[in-house]
């Protein structure tokens, strides 16, 4: 099940896409044009793809998020309206394969599956597609993060009283009330490390569990506490965590406003009505 490039979906993630201080969608597309003009005017040689990754890299990306993790400057836009992130080496692309110009190797580049894959079943990969469509910024944080999904697609479930289908995603009102909830992934506080998931970099740069301590906000633990991970809702990540707990409230309450009336085939919900299981 190919997640990277979908029909209508596209990710960078794993070349680094997020991995910098400034990730807003504004800060990232202006890499990636940049990107793409410097790549697309070199030379197909791997001299001419070693010299436009050189200078990119000089241009300077800002400091990396996780250092660790590396920052390949061959990954732009692969179509002229630039709504699909992808590798501009890859020789579907460029007609020859100069992957080893980039921040790794053609053979890590063509063997490296991402943890989604082996996590995601196909129907929660359609799911995620669907709600994203052509918005590789969008898709890009959520297809990455199976706990965020799930967690999300859960409580859904649990207010509406029925499983998220693809059938529900017809629907248009639905289909944008779970965008709405998906790009709370977008709004965090700037700077912050919460799109990468429940985890953020520890002391050596690897990445460490995210909890949100409670106790010394002297409040209880949210029912939703997972998607707050997920999304970074850490006053310590530099989040307002009860303005993120609100806002989340309120889009799940436009998802079950908007959730389409149950068909005649509709079944009952797979999950226990309450407490919300994290
Ligand atoms: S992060 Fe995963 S889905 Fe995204 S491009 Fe890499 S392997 Fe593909
Ligand atoms: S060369 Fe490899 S790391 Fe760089 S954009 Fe292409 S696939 Fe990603």
């Amino acid at each position: 099940m190919p997640l990277c490039q979908r029909a209508e979906s596209s990710c960078g993630a794993c070349c680094g896409l997020y991995n910098r201080a400034d990730h807003s969608r504004e800060a990232l597309q202006e890499l990636l044009d940049r990107r793409t003009d410097r790549v697309r005017a070199a030379p197909r040689t791997a001299a001419g793809f070693a010299e436009a990754a050189a200078d990119l890299a000089r241009q300077g990306d800002g400091e990396p998020l996780f250092p660790t993790v590396r920052i390949c400057p061959l990954l732009g836009w692969l179509d002229e309206s630039r709504t699909r992130v992808g590798c501009l080496a890859h020789p579907a692309v460029c007609g020859q394969d100069l992957r080893d110009q980039g921040a790794y190797d053609a053979g890590i580049c063509e063997t490296f599956l991402c943890p989604s894959h082996g996590h995601f079943s196909v129907e929660e990969a359609d799911l995620v597609g669907a709600v994203c469509g052509a918005d590789p910024y969008l898709y890009g944080l959520t297809v990455t993060d199976v706990d965020f999904v799930r967690a999300c697609l859960r409580a859904v479930a649990q207010l509406c009283g029925d499983e998220v289908r693809a059938r529900h995603l017809a629907h248009a009102p639905f289909r944008a009330a779970l965008r709405r909830l998906f790009q709370l992934k977008e709004e965090l506080a700037p700077g912050s490390d919460g799109l990468y998931g429940a985890f953020r970099p520890g002391v050596d740069g690897e990445p460490v569990d995210r909890q949100i301590d409670y106790q010394a906000l002297a409040r209880p633990r949210s029912p939703h506490d997972l998607i707050l991970r997920c999304i970074g809702a850490d006053p310590r990540s530099g989040n307002d965590l009860d303005a993120i707990e609100e806002t989340l409230g309120r889009r799940l309450d436009g998802c079950v406003e908007a959730f389409p009336a149950p068909g005649p085939s509709a079944r009952p919900a797979p999950y226990p009505p309450a407490p919300y299981p994290e």
